[in-house]
């Protein structure tokens, strides 16, 4: 945390500590763009306060880690509770979970960023095992981020053909593409090894 930063502070934020303070960090990313907005809507003035929504973004600690808070920004528009389903028994557990799960992320950004901005939505993340022995999960599923550099997510993108996406996937991602786009979503995983593989369901 940036002690001249604080939002105890009531002064509002001035330019030149944004740029003092900018590391290009995702979620400082974020909220620059959220600050954008907000001062187009609200006024200059009102906008530098530290009480709006955009400074909450920007005062957010470095690193992404299993108890991050599920708003944290893993890149500047994906948070982590997207990969838990907002659900606090689905929270990652290890540090090399959050760091596939960032490696996952950058790449739905780039998704988003190719298909209009229109928001990716994540329909499944992290699944603990005893979760995905629940759902009657293969044991082998990239969904348990069992080791280092293996994860997965499943998702779709608002507004978009999901055809579209899974081929744009299947041309782009060099691990692991699920062929999902019949039942609406494509799966996007990384395992050990990192091998180019493809399936159907
Ligand atoms: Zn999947």
């Amino acid at each position: 945390m940036l002690p001249g930063l604080l939002m105890s502070n009531p002064a509002p934020i001035t330019l030149e500590q944004l740029f003092r303070f900018n590391r290009g960090m995702p979620h400082q990313l974020a909220a620059i763009a959220e600050l954008e907005q907000d001062i187009l809507t609200a006024g200059y003035s009102v906008a530098m306060r530290r009480d709006r929504p955009w400074f909450k973004t920007w005062s957010q600690s470095g690193q992404f880690k299993p108890d991050s808070p599920f708003d944290f920004r893993i890149t500047p528009n994906i948070v982590y509770g997207e990969f838990a389903l907002y659900q606090e028994v689905r929270r990652f557990d290890q540090q090399h979970q959050c760091d596939t799960a960032l490696k996952l992320a950058q790449f739905l950004e780039r998704v988003r960023m190719t298909f209009g901005n229109n928001a990716v939505v994540i329909t499944s993340g992290y699944r603990p095992p005893a979760i995905n022995r629940q759902a009657g999960g293969a044991s082998s599923s990239e969904h348990l981020y069992s080791g280092t550099g293996v994860g997965a997510v499943d998702f779709y993108v608002e507004k978009t053909d999901i055809y579209e996406v899974q081929k744009f996937c299947d041309r782009i991602w060099p691990y692991s593409v699920g062929y999902g786009a019949p039942k609406g979503f494509v799966h996007l995983g990384i395992r050990q090894g990192q091998p180019r593989v493809r399936w159907d369901y």
